[in-house]
């Protein structure tokens, strides 16, 4: 008889068993999605495997196969074997990953289309709601539904419903007061429009020589299927060419009847990284970004499931493209933190790109002007090719960047009594002046959004810090709208004016964010036209093309931002970029903190002197002797990798080992700890000398949304034995119920 391992769409990790009736014998296929009886009621889910056996023996009878999905696609085998991989290594259920392979609109296979999608009201009625409502406990409903908005636009009634549990007659009465609105137009699809305009079609640049030397490294591996190293670093410095060498690499693919997938960072998923895709390959194109609404996200799918499109790109999820005869995958930022899942599958896209590439016998680029030292240390030691881009595309030399030392700053400030030099040292100012001038533009960056980052009691006595009352973390204070926000859950509360605890007349706030660096800029630069892109400010994808294409097209001086405006912008106008506080993702405890700071320093002086005239850098920070600054300043990434590989060799790191983070959160803090402590206990004793074992203790983030959180890790470079015992143990051992308790494999940060 026929008998079909089926995973079925409930969280239980495991495979069942099912009869494959005659009659659809012929249908049922690994990746096949069927409906099975399921204890009472009827469920949906996917064929993994199916076997001829005779004599069956088994204590239950067996239950058949129902029917076919009939009208919902199948899995390709191989990404199905890439789920199963991902569910083993990555530690979580078959499920899991199932429905990372498949977007949630085809599974569902049904569109919310014509459903009404609302907004939030005008900004200043909504902010005075807060202030009015803000410390109301019958108002919480109405205000976590604008909490949501403000984070989200475009929802539909039951997505609001399923996110906060605010029901209809609540929506009701904010759409009364005006205080939510229908969304006018579906942005969705003016959105699109703006992705798929007609775009001129270009023609391949000659390569430079470096370039060329890449294509042909890239272009032996897609014509020579038996080569056994198939992955590639491609080290480029910013402006290097590495898209030209995309492309190309990419049309040799088609030439040989295959298909490609690019990988962008969500964040530089713009209409611009996409027109020069477009312009190249056309309606070959298929995106997929996070914007797209379920309709629009099933037709683009189908279009590459039905092998319409040859080329997919996008950011994480796009990896599970369902392309036929794959023969190339590009990770473009390669290091970027955002290709790691923070939730449930926790993979990272760059590493299992690599392996779909070895599953598929397809060629991966990895490219980066800042590789991980993951994939550096791959490259060096031969497990990745290596293929560098040394000098500028166009030839226009780097930027020229200097260091301005802060605390020097501001003893002279302090001096001659002036304000707001630390912010902005005469250097930068006089920099900035020059680029006015002139009609050049400048960019300014800090990682920090808000006015500043904690609202606090000045009092000697009092010990008030406004701090969200459900995370272990202050409040970051919004001057303009008079707000506070939590970075962590998103809460929103009204900013007292008093202190509530000693009512000191007076409150003060420490650390500068990017609102309080627009306030300052527009003090010195009062003719300037300034913008500030930060999650703040750009509440939708649109916002944020907007103000792109208003700096593009000249009509704003000055862009002050955080991380958003780091990556992959290109615009020839600018030729200032200054970095207002080098130090301030330096000194948190965490081993990436280095790496992070290097990258994002890089990243952002790249941004400078794209085009034909000269770029400058100014770094201000505290400490300009510190290595990882003074390597950044000299863009030496080879240095830096033996500065910061030396310590991580020492410590067992990653690269050099595997770095698992055990998490475990509940509301109830003694059971966390109880649970916790029980599963280390049963793995500590199988950690060999060569696994390094950290004890449980509070997460860095000890309390979210009202939960406590601990950790423990585990790292070394042999670690799978432990890895399958602590997946053994989170996954299907009973512990509490009140406690969540998950892994992550390869963690980036630990939170
Ligand atoms: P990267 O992706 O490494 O940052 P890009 O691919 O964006 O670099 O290239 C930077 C600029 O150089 C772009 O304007 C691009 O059109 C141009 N460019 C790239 N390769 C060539 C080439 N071979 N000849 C002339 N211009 C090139
Ligand atoms: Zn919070
Ligand atoms: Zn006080």
């Amino acid at each position: 008889m026929l008998i079909a391992k089926v995973i079925v769409e409930l969280s239980l990790d495991k495979k069942f068993d099912y009869l494959v009736p005659p009659e659809l014998a012929s249908a049922v296929r690994p990746g096949v999605r069927v409906e099975v009886p399921f204890g009472k009621s009827s469920r949906t889910g996917c064929v993994l495997s199916v076997s001829e056996v005779e004599n069956f023996q088994s204590k239950f009878a067996l239950k058949a196969i129902t029917a076919i999905k009939s009208n919902s696609p199948q899995l390709p085998a191989k990404l199905l074997e890439l789920g199963s991989w991902m569910a083993d290594y990555y530690c979580c259920s078959y499920e899991q990953t199932i429905k990372a392979l498949l977007p949630g609109a085809v599974r569902r296979g049904t569109a919310n289309r014509g459903k009404r999608r609302f907004v939030l009201g005008e900004q200043s009625k909504v902010d005075e709601y807060f202030h009015t409502h803000g410390n109301r406990k019958s108002a919480a409903k109405r205000l976590s539904v604008l909490q949501l908005l403000s984070r989200e636009e475009n929802l539909t009634a039951e997505e609001i419903t399923q996110s906060c549990g605010a029901g209809a007659s609540v929506i009701k009465a904010l759409l009364d007061e005006e205080l939510i609105a229908v969304g006018s137009v579906d942005p969705t699809a003016t959105r699109r429009e703006r992705f798929q305009t007609q775009v001129a079609p270009d023609q391949p640049r000659t390569p430079t020589g470096e370039q060329a030397k890449a294509l042909e490294g890239i272009y032996y591996l897609l014509d020579h299927e038996e080569e056994k190293v198939r992955t590639g670093l491609l080290f480029g410095v910013t402006g290097s060419g590495k898209t030209e060498v995309y492309l190309q690499s990419i049309a040799h693919a088609l030439k040989l009847g295959k298909s490609a997938i690019v990988l962008v960072p969500e964040i530089s998923l713009t209409p611009q990284t996409v027109r020069r895709f477009r312009a190249r390959f056309g309606n070959a194109l298929a995106v997929l970004h996070s914007r797209l609404s379920d309709a629009e996200r099933r037709e683009e799918w189908q279009k590459i499931y039905k092998q319409e499109a040859k080329i997919a790109i996008g950011a994480r999820s796009a990896l599970f493209a369902p392309l036929a005869n794959l023969g190339l995958i590009v990770v473009d930022e390669e290091h970027e933190n955002s290709y790691k899942q923070s939730e449930a599958p926790r993979y990272s896209a760059r590493d299992v790109a690599v392996m779909r590439g070895k599953l598929e016998n397809a060629a991966v680029i990895l490219g980066s002007a800042t590789p991980s030292l993951e994939s550096y240390y791959n490259a060096l030691n031969g497990k990745y090719k290596l293929w560098t881009l040394q000098h500028r595309a166009e030839d226009s030399p780097l930027p020229e960047v200097k260091v301005v030392d802060l605390a020097l700053a501001q003893a002279r400030a302090r001096e001659n009594h002036e304000k707001n030099s630390s912010l902005f040292t005469p250097e930068l100012v006089t920099a900035i002046h020059d680029r006015l001038r002139l009609k050049e533009q400048v960019i300014l960056f800090l990682n920090r959004r808000g006015f500043a980052r904690e609202l606090a009691c000045p009092e000697d006595i009092c010990t008030w810090v406004a701090e969200c009352p459900d995370c272990s973390k202050a409040y970051i204070y919004h001057k303009s709208r008079q707000m506070l926000t939590c970075g962590l859950c998103g809460r929103i509360a009204p900013a007292p004016v008093h202190c509530p605890q000693c009512n000191s007349e007076v409150l003060k706030f420490h650390g500068v964010g990017t609102e309080r660096i627009e306030e300052a800029a527009r003090r010195i630069f009062p003719y300037a036209r300034i913008e500030r892109m930060d999650s703040d400010t750009m509440r939708s994808a649109d916002s944020h093309e907007i103000t792109l294409e208003k700096f593009r097209r000249g009509e704003l001086d000055i862009l002050i931002g955080t991380q958003m405006i780091a990556k992959g912008l290109d615009f020839p106008n600018v030729t200032l970029v200054g970095v207002i506080n080098a130090d301030s993702g330096l000194n948190i405890p965490d081993v990436r903190a280095s790496e992070r700071t290097f990258q994002l320093l890089t990243q952002v002086a790249g941004r400078a002197g794209r085009g034909d005239k000269h770029g400058e850098v100014i770094i201000q920070t505290f400490s300009p002797y510190n290595d990882v600054i003074r390597y950044a300043v000299a863009q030496d990434f080879p240095a830096f990798y033996e500065y910061d590989s030396a310590v991580r060799q020492i410590l067992q790191y990653p690269p050099f080992g595997h770095l698992i983070a055990l998490y475990a959160r509940g509301e109830n803090e003694n059971d966390v700890v109880e649970v916790i402590n029980a599963v280390f206990n049963k793995v500590k004793p199988y950690c060999t000398e060569e696994v390094v074992a950290v004890e449980p203790a509070p997460a860095p983030l000890a309390r979210i949304k009202g939960k406590y959180r601990y950790i423990a890790t585990f790292r070394g470079e042999k670690i799978s034995q432990i890895r399958r015992m602590l997946r053994h143990l989170v996954l299907h051992e009973v512990w509490k119920k009140s406690v969540d308790l998950y892994l992550d494999m390869d963690a980036q940060t630990l939170t």
